[in-house]
């Protein structure tokens, strides 16, 4: 008979094959829009690597694998898995890449960056969320991601510059701080637009010069980008 654990995480993992055909089919719905018909072999196995089911708290562990955002505590959620992984597959970080996500929530997209990067930084705003998600991280044996409590508005100048940026909040434009940390060649992805609303998703790609491109990729909800006073920084 098997032990408990072999067969859970046995259990778990056809769980995340059948959330990863999900997405695999939605990124073939949404391709005309985005561009991306499929995930990159190392971005796909990245996403069948993480625990889902790690970052989210006990009472919805039972629906980690579905393709749905779901509460992770303080009002906030875990993208749903398809944003995850298109979001990822568009940031494009490779084994050199060092990257800056704003927004950890429950730290389950940076461990996704952390499978596929160098070195993940990532800022969360609510100091409950930072201390869960990092200790969350460090419990899976993520060493090269490290979480700070604070308003991400502003960007990570000691680490600077980045090569992926990546914002799982939305503002109402890339902040100026973050594009300015974005290493020539790199590539930002963030949610754009008003708050009561749909946003844009975008994928901002830096040139070599610095010249900033801006691509829109689909439709997306996330919830809003706040500033350390409180303030919303969407209109
Ligand atoms: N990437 C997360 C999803 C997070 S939801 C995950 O994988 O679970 C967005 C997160 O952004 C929330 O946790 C919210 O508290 C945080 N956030 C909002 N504004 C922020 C800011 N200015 N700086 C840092 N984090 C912020």
């Amino acid at each position: 008979m098997d032990d408990p654990p072999t067969s859970d995480a046995a259990a778990r993992a056809s769980e995340r094959e059948a959330m990863m055909r999900r997405v695999d089919e939605l990124l073939v719905e949404t391709a005309r829009e985005t561009g991306v018909a499929r995930l990159a072999p190392g971005v796909r196995a990245a996403m069948l690597a993480v625990p889902r089911h790690a970052f989210v708290p006990d009472d919805v562990s039972d629906r980690a694998y579905v393709d749905a955002a779901l509460p992770i505590g303080c009002h906030r959620t875990i993208s749903q898995p398809f944003i995850v992984a298109l979001m990822t597959e568009l940031a494009a970080a490779g084994p050199d890449s060092v990257v800056l996500e704003i927004g950890t929530g429950s730290g389950y997209q940076a461990a996704v960056l952390a499978e596929l990067a160098q070195h993940v930084y990532t800022i969360e705003i609510v100091p409950e969320l930072a201390r869960r998600s990092a200790a969350v991280l460090a419990e899976l044996g993520y060493a090269n991601v490290e979480v700070c409590h604070g308003d991400g508005f502003g960007g990570w100048e000691e680490h600077a510059p980045f090569d992926v940026i990546l914002v799982t909040a939305a503002g109402p434009e890339p902040p100026a701080p973050l594009v300015r940390q974005l290493r020539p060649g790199g590539r930002m992805v963030l949610p754009v637009g008003p708050r009561s609303q749909l946003q844009e998703l975008l994928l901002l790609r830096k040139s070599e010069a610095g010249a900033i491109e801006t691509e829109r990729v689909l439709p997306v909800a996330f919830i809003p980008l706040v500033r350390e006073s409180g303030e919303a920084g969407g209109p």
